[in-house]
């Protein structure tokens, strides 16, 4: 079996609270957010860093992710604002070694509490877990979202 959490999660054999997914990405919800309703969106196929990404999922990754970021804002999560991260290498905070974009929805007066869990999620300790029901409501409240919007069609890509 892989060691990436990510692969694990993508194979189906380490449970996550999913808000979409097609044959090229996946989205869920991160268990140690950092912002009301953090998700996580991955492609399917691994690679540790970005540039290491064929450029069509590359790209693609990012529409899902704009469509993530309009989905949480249709709930009325991150209106005041939202972190779009990629962090990509050890030296840049990367805890999994899995390219994956962070959409972190921020709210007015969370900078303390937020800073709070930053510092612990760069120390690779991440902080509190969120109740597997809760990431589950929410990850159910956004794929309703993202089914109001145009669909997303995955593009085709050579075999790696
Ligand atoms: P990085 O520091 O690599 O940019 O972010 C890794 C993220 O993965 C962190 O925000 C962390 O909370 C999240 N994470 C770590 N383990 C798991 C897991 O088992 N499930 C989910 N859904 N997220 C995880
Ligand atoms: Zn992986």
């Amino acid at each position: 079996m892989t060691a990436c959490i990510f692969c694990q999660i993508c194979a189906g054999t380490l449970p996550a609270s999913v808000v979409y997914e097609d044959k090229q990405v996946m989205a869920f919800m991160d268990i140690h957010p950092l912002g009301r309703g953090h998700v996580i969106v991955i492609p399917r196929h691994h690679a540790r860093q970005l540039p290491e990404l064929p450029p069509g999922l590359a790209d693609y990754l990012f529409v899902v992710a704009r469509h993530i970021l309009k989905a949480q804002r249709a709930l009325g999560w991150g209106l005041e604002g939202s972190h779009i991260l990629l962090n990509d290498g050890p030296q840049a905070n990367q805890t999994v070694a899995h390219v994956h974009v962070h959409i972190i929805p921020r709210e007015k007066r969370d900078s303390l509490p937020s800073l709070g869990r930053l510092l612990m999620h760069v120390t690779g300790l991440y902080g509190p877990v969120v109740k597997r029901q809760r990431l589950d409501q929410q990850a159910q409240a956004l794929a309703a979202q993202l089914a109001r919007l145009p669909l997303l069609t995955a593009p085709e890509l050579p075999a790696a």
